[in-house]
């Protein structure tokens, strides 16, 4: 824990001092769970946006993008259920006042219980050796089999009480459990309530016309309520896709990690028209698609799983979370979830209006159904960065950081360096970036030694260094480096555009899909 703790801190030690992720206002000391992205996290953060974009929109011809307000009817909100349903449940701890998400202290119990199998196949492991099959142990172990039959009752009777509002059964598990506080210890705990999570806020000059207006807490509802006028102004037919990137606003009861979870984030939603009935199979096709989406990216398959929800939130017939392997553990990253007809149908009702889709092979109308698959731009950017960060001893003993991103998504993809600040060196490197500006985003850096600005391009995450010195002035070549091997190569000025387009264009990632 304590490790995994340190290497969190190490993330956003390196996040900030790389000018990757500020906390917001930080001469007033920051605002809770609100963070800046600084010039080269923003860019990151564009290519993470443009890759989910250009899967989705550019790629599909029955998709299609959208950018919806921020703000939104207040009704919409009522429709969507967001008013009634859109709660969290907390509880307080009494002697430390700490307050807590009781379904969050649930899961961490159920996590350590997890960790414990883990500890029990890593230990079989090293008895068995080469013959271990782990797959088979984890079926048959007995201890472990009762582990997770712990965990399953756990889960099961929270997803229950939930699910049935029973808040005074999550109350009694906690206590049953022995949950303490992480802070204090102690288990003197309050009722659970139901704490809703938008933020309200006022439309309008006067206080007496002004209208009481929600910020959004997703962006799916500017894609539901702008569904007729896409589908008619686009000839849309079924099934067909609109995609949206955009902030989202949530009170969150708990904020306590960095990026993970913020109270002002991002999400790129995309809300995917079928007819009613066809749910199961395209279900399946998205679970497929986005998995595939984020392995493209050449982080390897264990650090992903798939999570089906215990608890089914009020609008979906079946949901399930793509979970990544964060520093603190496996925690959601994307959700998919069946919605059913639900939006769609409230927002007729509340609205008045028919909101249908006239089928002319089936020669009916009726109310599509939707599959949403919806990811936090945010928690994509944490699970890229944490993954890419390393520390790596080199021969001879000597060790570098090196933020290993996939180059289509690196900030900079290339620095150019002049061996030496004289002899015409600068103003030839001056000239290859202006060159290369015109398709990717490239520095210019002639400060320190040469070896410290590989290091520090290293930890910058830029895939390629492009140093100038005198033999360039004679025959037109630079020495290439490549990032993560170190490897150098001496290549042609004239080459470098197109070396460069190869290695680092989003194209290469989509083709990966
Ligand atoms: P959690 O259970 O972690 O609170 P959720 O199930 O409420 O998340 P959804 O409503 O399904 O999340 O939102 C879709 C995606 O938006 C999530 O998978 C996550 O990536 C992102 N997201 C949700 N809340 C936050 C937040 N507070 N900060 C950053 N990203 C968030």
């Amino acid at each position: 824990m304590a490790k995994e703790n340190d290497s969190f801190k190490k993330i956003i030690s390196h996040a900030k001092e790389y000018g990757y992720v500020f906390p917001s206002s930080e001469i007033y000391d920051g605002l809770s769970a609100v963070y800046d992205y600084g010039q080269n996290g923003a860019l990151l953060k564009k290519n993470i946006r443009e890759f989910w974009w250009k899967a989705m929109v550019q790629m599909h011809d029955n998709i299609v993008g959208i950018d919806a307000a921020i703000f939104m009817h207040p009704t919409t909100w009522k429709a969507s259920g967001h008013v009634d349903a859109f709660n969290d449940p907390l509880i307080d701890n009494k002697d430390s006042k700490k307050r807590y998400r009781a379904d969050v202290l649930i899961e961490d119990y159920a996590a350590k219980i997890e960790a414990k199998i883990d500890k029990e196949a890593t230990k079989a492991a090293k008895r068995f050796g080469a013959a271990f099959n782990k797959e088979q142990f984890l079926a048959t172990n007995p201890r472990v089999l009762g582990y997770q039959e712990k965990i399953d009752t756990i889960l099961k009777r929270m997803g229950q009480s939930l699910e049935k509002e029973d808040l005074a059964d999550v109350k009694a598990l906690i206590e049953e459990l022995g949950i303490a506080c992480p802070e204090s210890g102690s288990r003197n705990w309050t009722e659970v309530k139901q704490f809703n999570l938008m933020f309200g806020t006022k439309l309008g000059a006067t206080t007496e016309t002004a209208t009481d207006l929600f910020l959004r807490p997703e962006t799916a509802q500017g894609i539901f309520v702008n569904y007729l006028n896409v589908q008619k102004t686009g000839r849309m037919k079924l099934p067909f896709g609109i995609a949206q990137t955009g902030k989202a606003f949530r009170n969150e009861i708990v904020a306590r990690q960095f990026i993970f979870r913020m109270r002002e984030f991002e999400q790129m939603e995309m809300q995917f028209f079928i007819p009613p009935n066809t749910q199961k199979k395209w279900y399946d096709y998205w679970k497929e698609q986005r998995l595939n989406w984020h392995l493209a990216l050449g982080i390897p398959k264990e650090n992903y799983r798939f999570h089906d929800h215990e608890k089914l939130a009020h609008y979906a017939d079946a949901a399930c979370d793509i979970e990544f392997k964060f520093p603190f553990g496996f925690k959601e990253l994307e959700g998919i979830h069946s919605r059913t007809d639900f939006d769609l149908a409230n927002h007729e009702k509340f609205a008045g209006k028919k909101i249908k889709y006239f089928d002319p092979e089936q020669n009916e109308s009726y109310t599509p159904y939707v599959l949403e698959t919806s990811i936090g731009l945010d928690r994509m950017f944490l699970a890229v960065f944490s993954h890419a960060l390393k520390e790596e001893t080199l021969e001879g003993g000597a060790t570098r950081t090196v933020l290993q991103l996939p180059s289509a998504l690196a900030p900079v993809k290339a620095a150019v360096l002049p061996l030496v600040k004289k002899d015409g060196l600068p103003e030839l490197a001056q000239k290859i970036r202006e060159t290369l500006q015109w398709d990717m985003q490239v520095m210019y850096d002639e400060k320190d030694a040469v070896g410290r600005r590989y290091r520090r391009q290293d930890a910058l995450g830029t895939p390629f260094c492009i140093t100038v010195d005198h033999q360039s002035l004679e025959d037109n070549t630079v020495t290439l480096r490549e990032r993560d091997s170190m490897q150098q190569q001496r290549v042609a000025i004239a080459q470098l555009p197109q070396l460069l387009e190869e290695q680092t264009a989003m194209k290469y990632l989509l083709q990966k899909l």
